[in-house]
Formats: structure tokens, sequence, C-alpha cells
């Protein structure tokens, strides 16, 4: 009686103990999962705050933050590849950093320092608001960054719109021949006019559902992005990719954002 009682207490404490160490593993693997920070700019001001606007003694804050905490600044492509490859870890850290919608800063701000720095950088442009809109990149500007080798300029459909509001608005068929002229025109603008291939996408407002990602395939693009979600990991939906806004902040704060790396 007294030596079975003793036995149900000692597997009770095994079961509990190896509970506690798979606890405990899950949340290493967890840690220690590869992710790669991916970084969403819009806009770039000399020194005046604004809505979607990190200034530029921010911005170069952030790049030392990342110097000193090992950060290597890798093109998009080179991440998804390391990534899917296993090469990610805690001691030699990746961060990419994209742009968004073609505002004319990319160009007066970022690009100078992109160019001293060698910063590899990915564009994510609407084709509607180049040479067009007043407060957007031109044509010459997208070449001349692209002719770096630095900068390179992908999709966010043709005229940046709101597919739920579409969605709404629209009946089933004219809705999804909206959203294949959106995804198919962009990427034909932009290979003809930049001469490169372009087969990724940053979902306008990070609206991205199955039907959407469907569309994308059917348009030939095998890479998509929303707009938060947290660092990238191996496995994620490579048509709904996370990314990070960037904060107009910078130091350890800026740090806590980019996830667990160790
Ligand atoms: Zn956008």
């Amino acid at each position: 009686m007294f030596v079975g009682a003793r036995t149900d207490d000692r597997r009770r404490w095994v079961a509990r103990l190896a509970a506690t160490a798979l606890v405990t593993a899950l949340a290493v693997a967890a840690r220690s999962a590869p992710s790669i920070p991916v970084l969403v700019f819009h806009r770039f001001d000399p020194d005046k705050p604004a809505s979607m606007t990190v200034r530029m003694p921010v911005f170069r804050a952030q790049l030392d933050w990342l110097k000193q905490h090992h950060y290597r600044i890798v093109p998009l492509r080179t991440a998804l590849a390391d990534l899917a490859a296993g090469k990610v870890t805690a001691a030699s850290p990746e961060v990419v950093i994209t742009a968004d919608d073609g505002h004319a800063t990319v160009y007066t701000e970022l690009f100078p320092l992109i160019r001293a720095e060698g910063l590899p950088v990915t564009l994510f442009i609407y084709p509607s608001a180049i040479s067009n809109a007043s407060y957007a990149l031109t044509w010459d500007q997208l070449r001349q960054m692209q002719d770096s080798g630095l900068v390179d300029i992908q999709s966010h459909t043709y005229w940046h719109p709101n597919f739920k509001v579409e969605k709404r608005k629209r009946a089933p068929a004219d809705y999804l021949a909206f959203v294949d002229n959106q995804l198919q025109r962009s990427r034909q603008v932009l290979e003809s006019r930049m001469g490169r291939p372009v087969d990724m996408l940053a979902w306008p407002f990070g609206i991205v559902d199955a039907d959407l990602e469907a569309a994308a395939k059917r348009a030939g693009y095998t890479i998509g992005f929303a707009y938060v979600g947290g660092p990238m990991k191996a496995g994620d939906d490579r048509l709904a990719l996370p990314r990070i806004p960037a904060p107009d902040i910078a130091g350890d704060r800026f740090g806590d954002l980019l996830g667990e790396m160790k």
C-alpha cells in the first residue's frame, strides 16, 4: 500500500517533469525559430514629425542601433533565400528595409543615404502615381535608384485600391476582373518601364484573403506582403508574409519591435 502510493507519486512527479521539459523545449524553439524583420517605411523628412513619416536623424539612429546589434541589412530576395535555406541564426541576424507608395522623399531623403551606406532597399510602387501625383516619385528617379544596383522595384498594385471597399461596391465578377487588372497592369507597367522582373507584391493596406492570393498567383506573383504581423519566419504564407511598420523612434524601443531573434 505504502509502496504503491510512493509509485503513484513518483509517476506523477515524472509526468510533471516531462510536461515542464516539453513547455521549456517549446519556449526555446519559439525563441530560436529563425525570423527576419521586414521593415516598412513610407515617407522621410529632414526633421519634422508627420504621419507615416520617419525623420532622417531617427532613421540614422535606427541604422546605428542595427549595426550595434550586429544586424545585416540584406536585400529582400536574399532574406527570403536565407530563410528558406535555414541560414538565419541569432548570431547573424538579418533585417530588410522596404518603402511603400513611391513618395518623393524616398529619392530626396533616403536615396543619398542608400548610396552613401550601400543600403539595399525594396520599393513597392503603384504605377498610376509615378510622374503623375505631386507627392510621388518620377520614372526617371526610379530608374536612377534602380541603376544604383541597391534598389529593387516591385508592385503595390496599379492604383492602391482598398480591396475591401471595392468588394462591397462591385458585383462578384466585376470585382474579380478589377483585382486581376490591378495586379496584372501594375506588373506589366513596372516590367516594361524598369526592364526587370516583378514577382513581388505588397498588398495595399495589408488587405489579403484567399481570393486575392489566387489572383496574385494568376498574375504571376510568387511573394506577397502584408503590412503588419512581426518578423517573417520559414513556413509563413508566402503570399501574405508579415512586415513591421517602421516607427519614428530609435534606440531599444525600436529594437523591441524587431521581435525576438535569440
Ligand atoms: Zn501603400
